[in-house]
């Protein structure tokens, strides 16, 4: 079992404090670390490996899902814009970071890796409790 099926099936099973909703294909979690505040994932359900295996009509809803959790964070965070990922080189399972960006930010109007590329990043930095988790899903939970 890969690492975000290991992830949804967990995250299903409990009350995990980083679970904000549960869509038809996807889930709706925030990120473990914040560095963008509202960072969150949309995670799909079902294990497939690439966006373009998916069936089209399961694909176009998928499309919806991230539309509408994309507006409770901007909603939530009034955020300048919005970044999204979908890269999978290291779990090899259909998923999106939505990464809200804000024009007071270090790196603003740069790809969000600069961050990683800082020599005085640490990642550690900004993990977040449980109890700040469940505040922020509140909240999300609330514009959805
Ligand atoms: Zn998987």
């Amino acid at each position: 079992m890969c690492g975000v099926c290991q992830r949804v099936e967990s995250t299903l099973g409990q009350n995990y404090p980083f679970f904000i909703h549960e869509f038809k294909h996807s889930i709706f979690v925030l990120g473990d670390h914040q560095i963008f505040k509202g960072h969150s994932l949309l995670l799909l359900k079902n294990h497939v490996r690439e966006l373009h295996d998916m069936k089209r009509d399961d694909y176009l809803e998928l499309s919806d899902e991230l539309m509408v959790a994309t507006n409770a964070i901007v909603k939530t965070f009034s955020c300048y814009k919005m970044n999204y990922q979908s890269l999978g080189n290291m779990e090899e399972h259909v998923h999106w970071h939505l990464l809200p960006r804000y024009r007071d930010e270090k790196h603003f109007g740069k790809a969000p890796w600069e961050y990683y590329m800082d020599d005085d990043f640490n990642e550690v930095e900004f993990k977040i409790t449980s109890e700040d988790a469940l505040r922020l899903c509140s909240q999300i939970k609330q514009n959805l």
